[in-house]
């Protein structure tokens, strides 16, 4: 059985303007020790589809769909044991904009104190605090200070100890390297992968493709609240199959080559008004008459594509 199995995901917010589409239909599965990236442009889906696995979906709700993980089907756990058991105790997330997750006003030790108070924790703090620093390089002179006092990359690593803090199997970390300069970037993906070795599966949420090449052996590609395309890393950097995931890697300037990037034209696809084709119509390249009103489904005999040149 796998790790963890994400079948048929749908998840809508409420919006004054209508129904966001924001997941739909969202199927993949990664093994024990592995780890997956998700990429695709903004508001694709990405975030949603990390908060919709630990169940912190505000002002819209999960439709349908199963989440398995480690044997437990967790949109079946009540709210409470879910409170309580998984979250952060088996699964945590590193959230979008980490940077200033931090409250100003209280030192980092505060900070890590209360985070184990939320979880009811009785062991011993001051060593499960310091032991969680050492995982993310940091020694325990940073619990004295404010996050004013910390460079960008000391404070992405505090907020990566605390969500490592009580050992979680799975954390998903939504841009975990936005925001920072390329040199501490460098730090936080080296850092990733010395956790990764360490055994710790990550799903990482990323619009940066180089950054998800050096931690992920799966790849999930995201268009329009779908997985459009899904695979090992090495196939998806190789031999991308939709035309999507194509554009994608086609926009990355290569230093190497004598080619430009090139971009894809047009914008992303309206999540309150769906199109009932291909969300991706309008903007294919290869689209063909059935995709404008066909949606595609998915095809996993040559891997895991959404598209009709793949039928
Ligand atoms: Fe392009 Fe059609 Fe494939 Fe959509 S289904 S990506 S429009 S070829």
């Amino acid at each position: 059985m796998a790790f963890i199995s994400v079948e048929n995901l749908t998840t809508r917010y409420n919006t004054s303007k209508g129904l966001v589409y924001a997941l739909e239909d969202v199927n993949f599965a990664i093994e024990k020790g592995e780890s997956i990236g998700i990429a695709g442009e903004s508001a694709c889906g990405k975030s949603t589809l990390g908060l919709s696995i630990i169940r912190m979906i505000s002002n819209g709700k999960i439709y349908s769909g199963n989440v398995q993980f480690d044997g437990k089907s967790l949109l079946d756990i009540p709210d409470a044991d879910f409170d309580k058991n998984i979250r952060w105790k088996e699964i945590s997330m590193v959230f979008q904009g980490a940077m200033n997750s931090l409250d100003p006003v209280f030192s980092i030790q505060q900070q890590f104190e209360e985070v184990l108070k939320q979880h009811n924790f009785e062991g011993n703090m001051k060593k499960i605090i310091h032991d969680s620093l050492t995982s993310v390089n940091l020694d325990s002179s940073v619990l004295k200070k404010f996050p004013h006092e910390l460079s960008g990359g000391m404070k992405q690593r505090v907020v990566i100890a605390m969500a490592l803090i009580l050992k979680p199997k799975f954390v998903i970390a939504d841009e975990p390297t936005t925001a920072l300069d390329v040199l501490i970037q460098a730090q936080i993906v080296n850092l990733f992968k010395q956790l990764k070795k360490d055994g710790q599966s990550f799903m990482v949420i990323s619009h940066d493709l180089a950054v998800l090449s050096e931690v992920a052996e799966k790849i999930g590609i995201m268009y329009g609240g779908k997985m459009i395309e899904f695979g090992n890393s090495s196939e998806i950097f190789l031999e991308p199959k939709h035309p999507y995931t194509k554009g994608l890697l086609e926009s990355i300037p290569v230093l190497s080559k004598d080619t430009k990037p090139k971009y894809i034209p047009g914008t992303p696809p309206n999540l309150i008004n769906p199109t009932e084709g291909c969300m991706f119509y309008d903007r294919c390249p290869e689209a063909m008459d059935k995709c404008k009103k066909d949606p595609p489904k998915i095809n996993t005999k040559s891997g895991y594509v959404l598209c009709w040149l793949y039928e």
